[in-house]
């Protein structure tokens, strides 16, 4: 697409769902010139060789950073700080150090005194994802029509982040530029109280499900099968999101509370016309969602519906995850 790579050198620091995706992505758009990537694990370096969406793979995250214009930490939101300790005496000067982490004020706060002067860090947040792990689960299109939340510190170089900007959309997404602040406080509500509802009405089913004999998984209608997919997301990277957005995820839960309580009321007194107001309410929100182009309009969200018997059962339609 561009005549020339957006960046020289690519360095991924982590090779799952989303550092493998940006890789991917960037390939296909010609965004980086060479891509370099590295994993924690042996496993993880040799499966990405395998599936060969990096030009390189370095065995260490020093070696990979060496000479990169653009590095960019793929990792669980309570590893970045280490990361960024191991390789900021490493980086290239006038390098741009980004990340992709759920969580903005933390990282910032645990990366930025490891970056010494004169790379320039400049957070992001794809808001995208699916509920699946590892480098096998990327794929080049995650982030079409997807926000990118970018968050840089006070006095951050504009041209550097305007460049970093020109690269997200490149790779399909839009971009948004916010504080960390800010950005902790809408995902708590948009993104991380769906996820920890989820985890608790799955486990909460869970726990029934020892009475009625797994009926829950048995007759698991949409409502619940949504939820599942949900809780089904990486149990490190969620640990790590409600460790590190704690005040915001508390501050939303009391509101939440406060509605449920109402809605119970509700349901306790029979008032059907509060319920009826309040579901009427909630479905306007949902068509502006799908209006503004964030889902698709198809029924059981946008999911493919298996075929008759003996025909194929498709997979299911990917969506974010969070
Ligand atoms: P993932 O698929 O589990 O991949 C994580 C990668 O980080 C792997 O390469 C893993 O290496 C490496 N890693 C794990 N723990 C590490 C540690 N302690 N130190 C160094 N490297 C470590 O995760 P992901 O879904 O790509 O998520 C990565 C980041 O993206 C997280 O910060 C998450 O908040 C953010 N994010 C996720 C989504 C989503 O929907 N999944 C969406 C937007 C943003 P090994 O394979 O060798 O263990």
């Amino acid at each position: 697409m561009t005549d020339a790579p957006i960046f020289k050198r690519l360095a991924l620091i982590g090779t799952g769902l989303i550092g493998g995706s940006i890789a991917r992505a960037a390939r296909a758009q010609s965004a980086a010139g060479s891509i370099v990537a590295t994993a924690r694990s042996a496993a993880t370096r040799q499966r990405v060789r395998e599936l060969g969406f990096a030009d390189e793979v370095a065995e260490t995250n020093v070696d990979a950073v060496k000479g990169a214009d653009l590095v960019i930490v793929c990792v669980p939101v309570g590893a970045c700080g280490a990361v960024a300790e191991e390789i900021g005496p490493h980086l290239k000067k006038g390098a741009i150090v980004s990340d992709v982490g759920s969580v903005k004020g933390s990282v910032l706060k645990e990366m930025a005194p490891h970056l010494p002067a004169g790379v320039h860090f400049i957070p992001a947040h794809p808001v995208a994802g699916t509920e699946n792990s590892g480098p096998d689960s990327g794929f080049a299109e995650l982030f079409v029509n997807r926000w990118c939340i970018l968050t840089p510190p006070d006095g951050a170089d504009p041209t550097a982040v305007d460049k970093l900007g020109a690269f997200w959309s490149a790779i399909g997404a839009n971009v948004q530029v916010m504080t960390a602040e800010h950005h902790d406080l809408v995902l708590a509500i948009t993104s991380h109280l769906p996820h920890l509802i989820a985890y608790t009405i799955v486990g909460t089913a869970e726990d029934l499900s020892e009475v009625t004999e797994s009926e829950v998984l048995k007759f698991s209608a949409g409502g619940f099968r949504d939820f599942t997919r949900i809780a089904a997301s990486d149990p490190t990277m969620w640990r790590d999101v409600f460790l590190n957005n704690k005040d915001a995820v508390l501050e939303m839960l009391g509101t939440f509370n406060e509605d449920l309580s109402k809605l119970t009321r509700a349901i306790r007194r029979g008032d059907g016309e509060a319920l009826f107001d309040h579901f009427t309410r909630t479905r306007a929100i949902r068509r502006g969602i799908v209006q503004i182009g964030q889902d698709s309009a198809a029924p059981d969200f946008g999911r493919m519906q298996p075929g008759l018997p003996h025909t194929e059962i498709p997979r299911p339609y990917a969506s974010e995850g969070d």
